[in-house]
């Protein structure tokens, strides 16, 4: 079993005013884990950096931290606004991923063909492509529901071992739903991507939330939005496929911030941290 931690909704890192921070808040709503989403919010207008990297800022103070699969290493988030500068050391905690050994496999199974890796190839440019918008759209404030309700058969941060060769890990949380079953969009956003048949997700829908955080729904078997259409959450926009290389029909929903693989039962019910009343500097 894999312990996914629970969701803090409440503050992580109230900080109190003390010397320079005199007048600078930060309220972090997530975990800082692997796989794991933070909300910041601070005062609007503040310059947010990341280890030195400008953050996106809403007009009301929102920004995101992601932390991947495989993040160990603190980053050190700094707050620079009028009356003073802040800074705050994050450090992810580990997670124990389900790893899988199957031997024995033919070989074929094991290794694309020669004659698709220039295909596989640009697919995966073209959704990566999709994945680094990076708008100002503002839509996970809102938060996020899941896509479809069902069983849960795969999660994220697992990984398969075929005849001694680690694979990538699997990045979504796969819903078990026959296909044809309507999956609905988990947020507002902004269809960036929807190509029919890649060869190993099949029907792939990329929708941007803003920020460069993103939601990818994987092998679909049919997509009802295009690309460049806003959606709106609960919206139906797609049906529950086993399109590309999928063992059985299942929705695989996929979560970026840029490139930083996030975990979508992470983020499911993930709220900003409310906004603060803020005493006089
Ligand atoms: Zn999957």
């Amino acid at each position: 079993m894999i312990r996914v931690p629970s969701i803090l909704l409440a503050c992580l890192a109230c900080v109190s005013p003390t010397g320079l921070a005199d007048s600078i808040p930060l309220h972090l709503s997530g975990e800082a884990v692997q796989g794991g989403l933070l909300i910041g919010r601070t005062r609007p207008g503040a310059d947010v950096r990341l280890d030195g990297r400008v953050l996106r800022v809403t007009d009301e103070g929102l920004f995101l931290i992601g932390f991947g699969r495989d993040a160990t290493q603190p980053v050190t988030l700094s707050i620079n606004a009028i009356g003073g500068r802040l800074e705050q050391v994050l450090s992810p905690a580990s997670r124990d991923w389900r790893i899988q050994h199957v031997d024995g496999l033919p070989a074929e199974k094991v290794t694309p063909p020669a004659a698709v890796l220039r295909r596989i190839q640009d697919e995966a440019r073209e959704v990566r492509l999709a994945r680094n918008q990076d708008d100002a759209r503002a839509d996970f404030v809102a938060g996020f529901i899941w896509p479809l309700e069902g069983r849960i058969t795969g999660v994220y941060g697992s990984q398969r071992i075929l005849n001694g060769e680690p694979r990538q890990p699997h990045y979504g949380v796969d819903v078990a739903a026959p296909t044809g079953t309507r999956v609905v969009a988990p947020a507002d956003g902004l269809a960036t991507l929807a190509h029919g048949d890649m060869y190993y997700s099949g029907g792939t829908l990329v929708m941007d939330h803003g920020h460069g955080l993103s939601s990818t729904f994987i092998h679909l078997s049919r997509i009802l939005v295009e690309e460049g259409q806003s959606v709106r959450q609960g919206e139906v926009v797609a049906e529950v496929g086993a399109t590309g290389r999928a063992t059985g029909p299942h929705l695989d929903w996929r979560m970026n911030l840029f490139e930083v693989r996030i975990d979508p039962q992470l983020v499911v019910g993930l709220k900003p941290p409310a906004p603060m009343a803020e005493g006089a500097p």
